[in-house]
């Protein structure tokens, strides 16, 4: 076996998969603990993608998602993960519930620092909740941050799938510094990263009217289309600004005229119309179909690089659909 070959497997094998194991016992905790919030029978199952990625590994298909410019923010993902459960205890037992303008300004210059491009506010529906996870708080932060322009057009590459795992990483630091932030005011926070996170983000984004879903499930945002990733911060204050609107919902109107996601997916797994399940949940992709190519093609991407939001704009996309 080539030396890169038996490597990937020993990462795999010997440090991804026991600290993975590590992880579900400590969400499997949070379902068991008193008080906290608990997904419902029309919750979606998450599909997991650090597990999926072992199992590609072992059972020795294509893999090249894992390699040298990915194994140290893959490393760091995990780590951060754990830390978003291994923080809760700080949390203080008896927590402020009320937030000022002035603390709500101070968050948004803090994400800013951080890399945050945008933030939005949201009571956070239940059956966004994946399936046997649980959360602390139902109270929202949803938080966005862009994914690098030139490395989305150059997917699928092992640029591209480099810049993704950093852009989950530092989305998955920032999280948890906004999180702690928080805690230090006085307030009770539980940080969900953005890779295996517990809840949904396309529509718990959505519904913090922060953009809207294209045909690719992905969330569009106004400033930067589907090139983001997101993230969320669950805390116990009641007085968030929800978001009560949501400008983009003229957005299905240019899908309907474009389908360029659809017809560009190498491996053909985003459907011409959405299925709804039965859960009533809306889903755009074939996920046996795409996560196969996107281990063994360096994370794909293609949908996020094809897509119009990503080239020409939300901008002039708008314009041209208000003038017809
Ligand atoms: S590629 Fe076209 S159809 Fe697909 S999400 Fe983007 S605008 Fe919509
Ligand atoms: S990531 Fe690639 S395979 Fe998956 S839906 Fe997008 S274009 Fe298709």
């Amino acid at each position: 076996m080539k030396l890169g070959l038996r490597i990937k497997r020993f990462f795999y094998r010997r440090i991804m998969k026991p600290n993975i194991l590590k992880l579900y016992q400590k969400e499997n905790a949070m379902v068991d603990r008193r008080n906290t919030i608990a997904s419902t029978e029309q919750s979606p199952s998450r599909f997991d993608i650090p597990m999926g990625l072992i199992e590609h590994a072992e059972q020795g298909k294509p893999n090249n998602i894992m390699n040298r410019t990915t194994m140290r923010p893959m490393i760091s993902n995990i780590k951060n993960i754990h830390k978003s459960y291994d923080s809760l205890r700080e949390n203080s037992e008896k927590p402020k519930e009320k937030i000022t303008d002035a603390i709500l300004e101070e968050i948004k210059d803090f994400g800013k620092k951080h890399g945050i491009v945008n933030l939005g506010f949201t009571k956070l529906p239940h059956h966004l909740i994946f399936k046997e996870k649980a959360v602390l708080h139902d109270n929202a932060i949803v938080l966005v941050l862009e994914m690098d322009k030139d490395k989305i057009a150059k997917a699928p590459s092992r640029e591209t799938v480099g810049m993704v795992m950093n852009t989950y990483n530092n989305l998955g630091i920032a999280a948890n510094k906004i999180a702690k932030f928080l805690r230090n005011h006085g307030y009770s926070t539980h940080a969900s990263h953005p890779l295996g996170g517990i809840v949904l983000y396309p529509p718990l984004a959505s519904s913090a009217g922060l953009g809207w879903f294209g045909r690719h499930g992905l969330l569009i945002t106004p400033e930067f289309g589907p090139r983001v990733r997101l993230a969320a911060v669950f805390t116990n204050i009641t007085n968030l600004p929800y978001a009560e609107e949501n400008p983009h919902s003229w957005i299905p109107k240019q899908c309907a005229t474009c389908g360029k996601c659809i017809k560009n997916c190498p491996p053909k797994s985003l459907y011409e119309q959405p299925i709804i399940k039965e859960n009533g949940l809306k889903t755009h992709n074939d996920s046996s179909k795409c996560f196969p190519y996107f281990t063994g093609n360096y994370g794909c991407s293609i949908c996020i690089k094809v897509c119009p939001f990503s080239t020409t704009g939300y901008k002039k996309l708008h314009e041209r659909v208000m003038k017809k």
